[in-house]
């Protein structure tokens, strides 16, 4: 079988480079190991950035998001010493989040490359890539049925996420990897209640971090700091609650909205960066170029952004003969990837203040001080906040 460009992963990266290849009059097969169903009710990120929301407004695919999305321009910090509340929409560059659930965006995109005749191959695992220095690269996937198949193109788009092949079918030294492991954990949880304050709340205690973020009417994401290795079955939903409520202050602030927790998991925060993310006729996109700790919301974002450039490179070799986008698809990539990975390094260190009486970490925890300080009193200080927190 053959196509022009084989994307591997159909998360928010591959979805919008089918779309936007498919748009561009350019063949690709996109092949996903999970079913649809699966990928559909797969909860994950929420918030959207502007350029992300004028990447899916340019080509055609945010009806729903238009039409579901909530805008949101304000996130509030709670600390021992009250709270204080970020207009961000009215800092920086004025831009905003618009609040939509990745599942959503996800099937509204599956649905648009369906309705314009893509070929999307659900329950099908890329198993093996080669030919990755020739002109005709393959995958070989694994359908449904047990089948191997071999899918031979032009291209490749690794868009399978951190855990995918695409990365590990770079050989060893090809590809440097940058990485951290920030020490810290979170237990994400999904709630079923409605959001109990209007803005993104960030809670900073001596328990730990707590944040509240709105996703739907019905359904809020909270955040727990817990210890690396927690179990998430030991955390009840009274615990929950306890800890959130604690550590947001509901009793200065008011009270939370309870509900069911519908989803406990925790997740390591951890980053990385590869340097460059094409290798040959591969090209990687999404988190699978580069993981990024949710701490700022920025992994869908940076894979939209991602997508867009790519899409645009390959139209511009195979439409008009120019090879020069695509051969500077990971420069012009990199440098917006290790701004985000800044901008979330440092919203790890303002939220989390290390454990302890030791020497460093109280040294630690007043530098955490200062930070916030810093944000609550200097308009400078928040408008390069603003143009971080929502900027791509
Ligand atoms: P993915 O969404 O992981 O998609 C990769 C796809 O590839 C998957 O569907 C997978 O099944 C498929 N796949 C893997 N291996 C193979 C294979 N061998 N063959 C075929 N298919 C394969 N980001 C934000 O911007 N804002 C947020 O608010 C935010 N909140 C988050 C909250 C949490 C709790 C988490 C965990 C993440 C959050 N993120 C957020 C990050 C965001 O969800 C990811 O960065 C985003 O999903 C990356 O998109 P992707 O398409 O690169 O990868």
């Amino acid at each position: 079988e053959s196509t022009t460009v084989t994307i591997i992963g159909a998360g928010p990266a591959g979805l919008v480079l089918a779309n936007l290849l498919a748009a561009a009059g350019i063949a690709c097969t996109v092949v996903e190991r999970s079913s649809r169903v699966h990928v559909e009710q797969r909860a994950r990120a929420g918030f959207l950035a502007a350029n992300t929301v004028r990447v899916l407004t340019g080509a055609g695919l945010a009806d729903g998001l238009l039409k579901h999305g909530r805008r949101h321009d304000t996130c509030a910090f709670r600390t021992a010493s009250g709270e204080f509340e970020l207009a961000y929409g009215g800092l920086g560059r004025g831009e905003v989040h618009t609040v939509y659930p990745q599942q959503d965006l996800v099937r509204d995109l599956v649905a648009a490359f369906l309705d314009r005749g893509g070929d999307l191959r659900f329950e099908t695992a890329a198993v093996a890539v080669d030919g990755l220095g020739t002109d005709r690269p393959a995958v070989t996937t694994r359908g449904p049925d047990g089948a191997l198949r071999r899918l031979s193109g032009r291209f490749v788009a690794g868009c399978d996420g951190r855990h995918g092949i695409a990365r590990t079918a770079v050989p060893a030294g090809a590809v440097r990897r940058y990485r951290r492991d920030h020490g810290v954990s979170w237990l994400a949880l999904l709630a079923a209640a409605p959001q109990s304050m209007a803005a993104v709340a960030y809670g900073v205690h001596p328990d730990g971090f707590a944040g509240h973020m709105a996703r739907t009417p019905d359904v809020t994401r909270y955040y727990l700091q817990c210890p690396r290795g927690d179990d998430p079955a030991a955390w009840t939903d009274d615990r929950i609650w306890t800890a959130l409520g604690a550590r947001l202050r509901a009793d200065r602030h008011g009270p939370l909205h309870r509900g069911a927790i519908l989803e406990r998991r925790v997740v390591d925060m951890g980053s990385d960066v590869l340097d460059p993310i094409q290798y040959g006729r591969l090209f990687l996109v999404g988190d699978a170029a580069s993981l990024i700790s949710p701490s700022a919301a920025k992994g869908a974002n940076l894979a939209v952004m991602e997508a867009e450039l790519l899409a645009a490179a390959l139209t511009a070799l195979l439409d008009g003969g120019d090879e020069r986008p695509l051969a500077r698809y990971s420069a012009d990539c990199l440098p917006r990837i290790w701004r985000a990975q800044e901008f979330s390094h440092w919203m790890i260190n303002l939220l989390h203040g290390p454990a302890g009486d030791g020497e460093e970490a109280v040294f630690l925890r007043a530098l955490q001080q200062a930070r916030l300080e810093s944000l609550q009193t200097s308009r400078r200080h928040q408008d390069h906040f603003a143009e971080n927190y929502v900027g791509i």
